[in-house]
Parts: structure tokens; C-alpha cells; sequence
């Protein structure tokens, strides 16, 4: 599938290399840096398209942005794919519930998250990989799965045997009591009569009435969501045999760690005998005003709504990246409202002919941004500086922090 348009990447004007980046790993909950390379493998998980793209897609992946500037800043190359989940069953529910044709509104909800995407200054990854266009793709991965022994029929459906595993749980932490209750809430079916297992879960459903199906060797179907994200990352990210784990780092929001995220692990470890990713990292989720922001609460924020309420992109990003990615953190107008000031005073300061000295500012932006992600520390000290500057500081060179400020934060002021 077409990514959204390449966004420009300046090349940083560095003093010195930067700090080693430092990572939060949900598996082993501890900050560990990404061991030097020349080229990363980066999966994140992609939308289902069906009401992009509201605020917590986009923290989301700005968050991950982060990582990819951050790493190509450093000289190396990030291997960037993500999906997008173009068929499933929410997306279908939302159809049906909607009288409008699945395939209309995945391509409607698909361009304008790449709209938001480009505003937003996201840098798109190399492969953008759809569901449907990876069917062949996702059979060849059950029939491997088959083979391994870890797949059995429940009806015409094929479910993966997951719970099998010491390894299983690894990620989440959780208990398998907690982990059936997630499951069940996220769209797993534990209590499914035939299971050999409540957590195995499907990897192919049989077509069901009026529904779309794709033929393959398993019978006309479609692909379970978590065993799409396996095959895709696994195809399209090139693992390499002499490495240890298949990539670098697997992403998404928090509320993927499980079931979608262990899931996926399970299978990888099946496939391939490895670890799917060094670091698995996850951004925290989004409120409004105090509440938790969802579906059903009917209060999801849309970054296209604020765009034609005429609020600037860059604003927008500004905000989410005032708060650290790895906090549930909420969203309000008078974060909004700060963020519009704070940028403004900071184009203010970018447009004086004299400004603070601009290197030291530049080291602080990515020494925050080692640290996993520090992007509140990062933007105080922009902050700190434009106060300098308007109180008359010199001897700065106002390019330098342009180009820091786009090449490392996305922010193009
Ligand atoms: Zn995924």
C-alpha cells in the first residue's frame, strides 16, 4: 500500500556525536540502551481504518518518530514498516453500523490518516503494508505455524496454540486469569467451546455470511490481526540470521502489550526460534479532561478536526510531546491553549537577529531525548532559551536550532 509522502529530514549540525539512546523496555520494565548499529528494524503497529486519526494514533506515533529521527540523526538507518489492519472485525461492526461499504471507509479512514500523518511531519516508513494485499503472506505464515505442530481447528476457524510456551507472558506480566479477562475484552474469544487452550487465539477465520473472504489453502477466509502483524514484520523487515532477536524494536500504544503483542511474540518464537524484537516499547494512552478517551465514551479527539478547526500541526505536536510518552496523560484546551503560546514565543525568538547561544541548547534537546524520550526536558530547554534570547542574550546561530528543532523533534518552525 502507497505510504503517505516522504517529510523532510534536514541533517543535524551536531557539536559532538549524540548520547546513546536510551529505551524503556516493556518486557524487562527497565531503561536499556539500543546497542550501536548501522541499521535498526522498526515495526510499529498500524490503525484499523475505521475512525483515524485521533489523538492517542497520534501520540502514538509521534512517539515513535521520535526514535526513527533520533537514530538517523545518529548516522544510522532505520528500517521503518508499519500496517494497517484493513480488515477485522471492529472496521466491518463500523461499517454495518454506519450502511457504508467496508472497503469506502478503510480507503476514506486511510487517507486521512495519511493526511494527519504528513501535517504532523511523521516520517513514513519504507513499507506500509496492508491486511488485505498480505493474505498470501499471512496463509504462509499459518501453514509454517502449521508445520511447527502449533495450530488446530476449531470448525473451519485455525487458532494458534499459544499457551504452550514457558516464554508466554513474558511481556505482559500478567497473571492467566488477567490475561483472559484482556483477552476477552480486546477481542479474543476465551470461553470459544473447542479451545484447547482460552488464549490460543485465531490465526484464520473461515468466511462467515456477508462477509468478505480471500481463498487460500486453509479455505476462503481472512487472517487473524495478531499473526498479520508477525508475517509482515518478519517478511518485510528483513530479519537477519547471525542477529539475535528478528528486529529491534516492536511498537504500538500500551494497550497492545497484550493480548497483541505477546501474541505476536508467541508466534515469532515458533517461526523463527527467536525473540521478534530487542526492545519492545510502548506509548502510554491519551485522556480528555480527566477521562479516559475511547470508542465508546464517544469522546475521541480527531487530529483532523483540530486541523480544520485551524489549529497549527505543529502546535499539535508540540502538546503531545509536552507530556513523556510513557505517562497516561491527558489532553485538555488549556494544553492546547499553552501549547499555541509556548510555540509562539519560541517563533518569536527564531525570527530575532540576535539569539542565546544555540549548541548547548541543541546538546540538552538530545541528551533529554536519550533518556528515553525526554521530550518534556527537551522542549524546557527550548523554552529556557527563547526566554534568553528576548531578554537580549547573543551569540547563537539561529540555524543550528532550526535544524536541531525539525531533524530531532519533527518540529519545523
Ligand atoms: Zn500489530
Amino acid at each position: 500500500m502507497k505510504s503517505w509522502a516522504q517529510v523532510h529530514l534536514p541533517v543535524a549540525q551536531l557539536s559532538q556525536p549524540l548520547p546513546q539512546l536510551f529505551l524503556t523496555d516493556s518486557k524487562t520494565t527497565h531503561k536499556q540502551s539500543l546497542a550501536k548499529k548501522e541499521i535498526y528494524r522498526m515495526y510499529v503497529c498500524g490503525i484499523t481504518p475505521y475512525d483515524a486519526t485521533h489523538l492517542g494514533h497520534a501520540a502514538t506515533y509521534l512517539t515513535f518518530d521520535l526514535i526513527n529521527r533520533y537514530l538517523q540523526a545518529s548516522g544510522s538507518q532505520v528500517k521503518y514498516v508499519q500496517n494497517i489492519t484493513d480488515i477485522d472485525d471492529p472496521l466491518l461492526e463500523r461499517a454495518h453500523r454506519d450502511n457504508v461499504d467496508w472497503q469506502t471507509l478503510a480507503t476514506s479512514q486511510i487517507d486521512l490518516f495519511r493526511g494527519d500523518m504528513l501535517n504532523l511531519r511523521v516520517l513514513p516508513p519504507q513499507h506500509y503494508i496492508g491486511a488485505v494485499e498480505a493474505i498470501d503472506l499471512v496463509s504462509e505464515s499459518v501453514s509454517a505455524l502449521d508445520a511447527a505442530g502449533s495450530i488446530y481447528a476449531v470448525g473451519d476457524d485455525l487458532f494458534f496454540r499459544n499457551y504452550r510456551s514457558s516464554e508466554f507472558g513474558n511481556l505482559s506480566h500478567l497473571k492467566k486469569e488477567e490475561m483472559k479477562e484482556i483477552f476477552s475484552q480486546r477481542g479474543g474469544n476465551p470461553d470459544l467451546v473447542g479451545k484447547e487452550d482460552p488464549l490460543d487465539c485465531l490465526v484464520w477465520m473461515a468466511q462467515r455470511p456477508n462477509e468478505p473472504g480471500w481463498p487460500s489453502v486453509h479455505g476462503i477466509g481472512r487472517p487473524g490481526w495478531h499473526i498479520e502483524c508477525t508475517a509482515i514484520a518478519l517478511k518485510y523487515l528483513e530479519p537477519v540470521a547471525s542477529q539475535d532477536t528478528c528486529i529491534d524494536i516492536q511498537g504500538g500504544g500500551s494497550d497492545l502489550i497484550f493480548p497483541h503483542h505477546e501474541m505476536c511474540a508467541s508466534q515469532a518464537r515458533v517461526l523463527t526460534g527467536k525473540e521478534l524484537a530487542a526492545t519492545y516499547v510502548h506509548s502510554a494512552m491519551i485522556g480528555l479532561d480527566g477521562e479516559k478517551m475511547s470508542k465508546s465514551k464517544g469522546n475521541l479527539v480527531f487530529v483532523s478536526t483540530l486541523i480544520n478547526q485551524g489549529v497549527d500541526p505543529m502546535v499539535i505536536r508540540f502538546a503531545l510531546m509536552s507530556q513523556h510518552y510513557r505517562l497516561d496523560r491527558m489532553w485538555s484546551d488549556s494544553l492546547l491553549h499553552a501549547a499555541t503560546e509556548n510555540v509562539a514565543q519560541i517563533r518569536n525568538a527564531l525570527a530575532l537577529t540576535e539569539v542565546a547561544p544555540t549548541t548547548e541548547v541543541v546538546a540538552q534537546i538530545a541528551l533529554a531525548l536519550s533518556d528515553d524520550l525526554d521530550t518534556p526536558k527537551a522542549i524546557a530547554a527550548v523554552q529556557a532559551w527563547a526566554q534568553r534570547s528576548m531578554k537580549g542574550s547573543s551569540g547563537g546561530r539561529v540555524q543550528e536550532l532550526t535544524v536541531a528543532l525539525d531533524a530531532l523533534l519533527g518540529l519545523a518552525l
